[in-house]
């Protein structure tokens, strides 16, 4: 069981996406989600309209979390590669505001991706473990999927959370909702390769956090 926590998500879709079936069986408890580039043109079917599309994730995600606990907070920055041409956030202001919200939500722990994928969006949220650390928070990190589980970065243990079956159906039930960014076909894919590894996802928390 990890301690109340934030979770800090560069898209949408990622919290869920990564921690799903922990926060639909209650082994994560998540106060907390702050969503970082949550402004979007851009749909699985290609590129359109700003405001539409942004509005759209969003009703995707509130459909995903309808009954679930976490607080969800939605910065707004440009997503890439939009943000290259529109305003782009400093490090130290997101981290400001995840700062606040670990104080308002009395949470132990801020989880963030450990960017396996390499996206830009993901190591800039990664990133964010400096600011963090250096405020006095507790720092974990999640496996963000869809890539394989990395390598536990040195000083952390990996803490596999297991969850059950029927958690693992509902999540991919729920995973559908975002259907501007996720396709059926992966839905299906990750719900197998969920299976073959025992429906257990992955945080990395700091040695002798764990216990
Ligand atoms: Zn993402």
């Amino acid at each position: 069981m990890i301690a109340r926590s934030v979770i800090v998500s560069p898209h949408l879709d990622d919290a869920f996406l990564s921690l799903g079936g922990a926060l639909l069986s209650g082994v994560l408890d998540a106060c907390v989600i702050v969503n970082v580039f949550s402004t979007s043109d851009n749909t699985r079917f290609g590129t359109g309209d700003l405001e539409e599309v942004t509005a759209r994730r969003r009703s995707e995600d509130g459909r995903v979390f309808a009954d679930l606990s976490p607080q969800r907070i939605y910065l707004d920055w440009p997503d890439w590669p939009l943000r290259f041409t529109l305003p782009r956030p400093r490090d130290e202001d997101v981290a400001n505001v995840v700062s606040a919200a670990c104080r308002v939500a009395n949470a132990a722990f801020v989880l963030l991706p450990a960017s396996i994928g390499q996206h830009p969006d993901h190591d800039f949220t990664r990133q964010l473990d400096r600011c963090l650390s250096d405020s006095g928070w507790m720092v974990g990190y999640y496996a963000d999927l869809p890539y394989e589980q990395p390598q536990c970065p040195p000083g952390f243990v990996a803490s596999g959370l297991r969850h059950r079956e029927d958690d693992a159906d509902e999540k991919a039930r729920r995973l559908l909702l975002y259907s501007s960014q996720i396709a059926a076909a992966y839905v299906a894919a990750d719900y197998r390769r969920s299976q073959r590894q025992g429906f257990v996802e992955t945080v990395f928390v700091p040695v002798g956090s764990d216990s």
